[in-house]
């Protein structure tokens, strides 16, 4: 059993798009273990996104994930790495070079506006569940 984030970011959520997304993501066989819809403020989205704050996209970046409402969603996998699975699943950052099929091909917008977040690393993912979740708001288990 491993664990992952993810987070459908505002333009997907504009975009009426949750259901087919949490779809995808459940027929691809993770688990909710945690899932709810909020608004961030700016300090907290730039603590997460804290490992970019030397880069030229950051404030944009801080900017678009403040631009409305985000559902962040920990996840849970069975058989396989969970962060890895995921973030094949979501496909490459930027949507034009993103595989098929994907969600990030299929509702991203452009390489900043680009629909999902993945963790990228098991560790990552723990760190990021915290985040949004305390360890008491995590189902047991996903079934
Ligand atoms: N981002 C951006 N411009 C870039 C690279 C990234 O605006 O050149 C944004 C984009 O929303 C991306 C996020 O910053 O999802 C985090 O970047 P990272 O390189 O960690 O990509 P990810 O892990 O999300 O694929
Ligand atoms: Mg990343």
């Amino acid at each position: 059993m491993s664990k992952t984030l993810a987070i459908i970011k505002p333009d997907a959520v504009e975009k009426n798009v949750v259901g087919e997304i949490l779809s995808m993501i459940t027929k691809a066989g993770f688990k909710v273990l945690a899932l709810r819809m909020v608004n961030i403020t700016r300090a907290q989205a730039g603590a997460f996104y804290e490992v970019h704050k030397e880069r030229p996209f950051y404030g944009e970046l801080v900017d678009y994930m403040t631009s409305g409402p985000i559902v962040p969603i920990a996840l849970e996998l069975k058989d396989g790495v969970a962060f890895e699975e995921f973030r094949k699943l979501i496909g490459s950052t930027d949507p034009a070079e993103a595989a098929e099929g994907t969600v990030r091909k299929l509702y991203g917008e452009s390489k900043a506006i680009n629909a999902i977040h993945g963790s990228d690393s098991s560790e990552n993912a723990e760190i990021e569940i915290g985040f949004f979740f305390a360890a008491n708001e995590l189902v047991k288990n996903g079934r």
